[in-house]
C-alpha cells in the first residue's frame, strides 16, 4: 500500500490534512492586498517561533539557501571564520564558506560526538578579527544536539563575531530562543518542523547580523537580504514567491500557534525519549552520544547486519520510510525521524514494526514487546 506510506524520515516530514487543503488553493497574485496580509501574518507568527523580535525573513528555496543567505550578506572576502563540524550539514558549511572565499578555522568532533564549546571559547579568546562561528544545532546525519547556547554565550562575548546557527531541525521541536540566547542568524526550512512541503526556508538576523550586513562584500543577488527586509517592510517579497506554500505556512503556524510552544517541544522530547528508551530496550545501539540526541531524529547503529537491509524491510513490509546512514555511515546506522507531525501512535508503530522486522531477520536479542513496553512507559507517563 504505496498511499499508505508514512514518512518517518528528518524532512520532508509528514504534512496535516488542514494544511494540504491550503496548499491545494488556486495560487492568488503575489503582489494583491490578500497576499500581503498573508506575508504580515506568517511573518509575525514566524517571529513568535523563533522567540525574537528582530527581523525573519522568508525566501523560496530549501533550507541551504537560507544558511547561505545567512553567510554571504554578513561576511566579507577573506573573512577569519570558525565552522563547527560533527556531520554531513556541518561539512556542508565548511564548504558553503570556502566556496565564498572565507578564510575557515574547522572545529570538530566525530560523527556521534556533540562540538565541545569550550573549543569555540579558546579559538574567540585568541582572535579578535574572527566575523562569525557557523554551526549547526542539530546535526541530523547523526541525530546529535549541539550545545547551541554555550557556543552562542561564548561568541555574544566577542567583538567582532556573530552566530550563525543552522537550525533546520531544533527550531519547531525544541527551544531556540533567538533573543535570549543571542543567535545572529537562525536558519531553517519548511519541510522539518514546519510540517510543510519542501520550498520555502526562514532566515532571522539580529541587529548584530544586520551591522555586519554593512561592511559584507561577498556577491549576491537573489539571495541579498536587504531586498528581502526592504520588501518584507511592506509584507511584500522582492521576487514571486512559492504562492501556495504561503497558504500552508499560514496555516501550520496556526496550528502551531494552537499546539503551543511548550507543548510542541515537550512532545518531540517525549518522542526522542520513547524512541532512545526503545531501541535500547530492544538491544539496539544509539549512534549520538548519551545526552546529545536530537529532539528531532534518531540515529541507531545495529550490529552484525546491514542497517539498510532493516530499513528497507521495513520500508516494503510496513510502508515505513526510515533515513539511512550518509557517506561513511551508509549502511552502519538508519535514522527515525520524529519531527513535526508526529504523534504517539506513530512512534509505537514504528518501534513495534522494528521488533518485528528483527524477528523476522532473525536477530531480535530481547524479547518480543521490550521496545513498545519501554516507550509505552515514556508516552503514558
Ligand atoms: C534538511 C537540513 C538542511 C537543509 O537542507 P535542504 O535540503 O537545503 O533543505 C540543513 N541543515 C540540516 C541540519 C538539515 O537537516
Amino acid at each position: 500500500m504505496k498511499e499508505k506510506l508514512a514518512l518517518m524520515i528528518p524532512g520532508p516530514t509528514p504534512v496535516p490534512e488542514r494544511v494540504l487543503q491550503a496548499l491545494g488553493q488556486h495560487p492568488i497574485g503575489h503582489r494583491t492586498p490578500e497576499f500581503q496580509d498573508i506575508v504580515n501574518k506568517t511573518t509575525e507568527l514566524l517571529k513568535w517561533l523563533h522567540q525574537t523580535k528582530q527581523d525573519v525573513l522568508t525566501i523560496t528555496g530549501s533550507g541551504t539557501a537560507a544558511m547561505e543567505a545567512g553567510i554571504i550578506n554578513t561576511l566579507s572576502k577573506g573573512d577569519k571564520v570558525i565552522c563547527g563540524e560533527n556531520g554531513k550539514f556541518g561539512e556542508r558549511w565548511v564548504k558553503v564558506a570556502k566556496a565564498y572565499g572565507l578564510n575557515v578555522q574547522v572545529v570538530k568532533a566525530d560523527w556521534g560526538q556533540p562540538l565541545n564549546p569550550e573549543e569555540f571559547k579558546v579559538l574567540l579568546d585568541q582572535d579578535e578579527d574572527i566575523r562569525a562561528v557557523i554551526l549547526t544545532h542539530s546535526e541530523t546525519s547523526t541525530g546529535v544536539i549541539n550545545d547551541l547556547k554555550e557556543i552562542s554565550k561564548h561568541v555574544s562575548q566577542h567583538k567582532n563575531a556573530i552566530t550563525i546557527a543552522d537550525c533546520v531541525t531544533s527550531l519547531g521541536a525544541t527551544n531556540v530562543p533567538m533573543d535570549e540566547w543571542h543567535l545572529d542568524v537562525v536558519a531553517s526550512g519548511s519541510q522539518k518542523g514546519y510540517m510543510i512541503p519542501p520550498g520555502l526556508s526562514f532566515v532571522a538576523l539580529s541587529k548584530k547580523a544586520w551591522k555586519a550586513n554593512e561592511r559584507s562584500d561577498l556577491p549576491k543577488f537573489y539571495l541579498d537580504l536587504r531586498s528581502y527586509k526592504k520588501s518584507g517592510d511592506k509584507n511584500s517579497n522582492p521576487f514571486t514567491p512559492s504562492v501556495n506554500i504561503y497558504f500552508a505556512l499560514q496555516e501550520a503556524l496556526e496550528m502551531m500557534k494552537e499546539e503551543g510552544l511548550e507543548n510542541i517541544f515537550r512532545r518531540h522530547n517525549k518522542h526522542k525519549e520513547a524512541t532512545q528508551a526503545a531501541m535500547e530496550a530492544i538491544g539496539l545501539k544509539l549512534f549520538a552520544a548519551k545526552g546529545f540526541g536530537s529532539p528531532s531524529v534518531t540515529a541507531i547503529e545495529p550490529k552484525g547486519i546491514d542497517a539498510d537491509v532493516i530499513r528497507n524491510y521495513i520500508k516494503e513490509n510496513f510502508d515505513i520510510l526510515l533515513a539511512g546512514g550518509q557517506d561513511h555511515l551508509k549502511g552502519k546506522v538508519f535514522r527515525i525521524g520524529h519531527l513535526g507531525f508526529v504523534n504517539d501512535r506513530d512512534i509505537l508503530t514504528v518501534i513495534s514494526s522494528i521488533e518485528v522486522t528483527l524477528i523476522q531477520l532473525n536477530i531480535l536479542e530481547k524479547p518480543i514487546g521490550s521496545g513498545v513496553a519501554a516507550a509505552a512507559a515514556i508516552l503514558t507517563d
